[in-house]
């Protein structure tokens, strides 16, 4: 589905984005993965994906640091020699009610969630521009459609990727370039393994799929919108939630 284009995961050491950048690899696609502290996971994943018979490499960056991703994209374009794909995936939550919410707090998560998308779509779009069938996916959230209670900087966040989203899609579009976000609902990765027994069995009652959703339900959507089958889909935000917000 993917052979003979080159993609570029940020976050893909672990949960959504190792999910993604797997089933990438198994399709054919050359994959470079962005990850910020963990060496030996990435390592892992490169390995998993050379297994597939295609090139991989693992960056280290923070993805909210500019000038660092701008420098690293440079180098990835110089290392695989074109760019098809981007998935904006890296994303933190530092949940807290809003009265108590603290600034820094505040302000890390938009800086991972929303400048960093801002960073490697800025740094990235002139190589994707390049392809015949450029692809950008951002991983947005329920979250920033529907709001959720303790997450004011994380739905704030991944409701302005929705707005990311939309613009990146119309002012691409003329170079064949489309944007699309996947809103997930709740998947078993890192990120949810710390919220407390009842929020998780409340939220499996709240879900009429009545399951938390793995990784790979959330890579296989990406799968597609990455491929040449959807090339007349653009600007939009789909939901892999298991019909909690249907
Ligand atoms: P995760 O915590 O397992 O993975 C997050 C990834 O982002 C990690 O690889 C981490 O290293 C990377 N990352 C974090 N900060 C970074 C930074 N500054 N620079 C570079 N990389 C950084 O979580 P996940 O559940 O796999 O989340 C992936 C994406 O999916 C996130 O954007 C998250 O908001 C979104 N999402 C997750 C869920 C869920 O229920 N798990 C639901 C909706 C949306």
């Amino acid at each position: 589905m993917l052979k003979g284009k080159t993609a570029v995961i940020t976050g893909g050491s672990r949960g959504i984005g190792r999910a993604t950048a797997l089933i990438f690899a198994k399709n054919g696609a050359d994959v470079a993965v962005i990850f910020s502290g963990n060496e030996a996971a990435a390592g892992e994943v490169v390995s998993a994906m050379e297994k597939f018979g295609v090139k991989a490499k693992a960056y280290q960056c923070d993805v909210s640091d500019f000038s660092q991703a701008k420098n690293i994209c440079a180098e990835i374009f110089k290392e695989f020699g074109k760019i098809d794909i981007l998935v904006n995936n890296a994303g933190i939550t530092k949940d807290g009610l809003l009265l108590a919410m603290s600034e820094a707090d505040f302000d890390s998560v938009i800086n991972v969630n929303v400048k960093g998308a801002f960073n490697f779509t800025r740094h990235l779009s002139r190589y994707i521009m390049k392809s015949p069938a450029g692809r950008i996916i951002n991983i947005s959230s329920v979250s920033g459609i529907a709001g959720n209670v303790g997450q004011a900087n994380y739905s704030a966040s991944k409701a302005a990727l929705i707005g990311l989203t939309k613009t990146t899609a119309k002012e691409l579009a003329s170079r064949n370039v489309t944007c699309n976000a996947i809103a997930p609902g709740f998947i078993e990765t890192d990120m949810t393994a710390s919220l407390p027994d009842e929020i998780l069995e409340k939220v499996k009652t709240a879900v009429p799929l009545k399951r938390m959703g793995k990784p790979e339900e959330v890579a296989a959507l990406a799968l597609f919108l990455a491929s040449d089958a959807a090339a007349y889909i653009t600007g939009e935000v789909i939901k892999a939630d298991g019909g909690m917000y249907a």
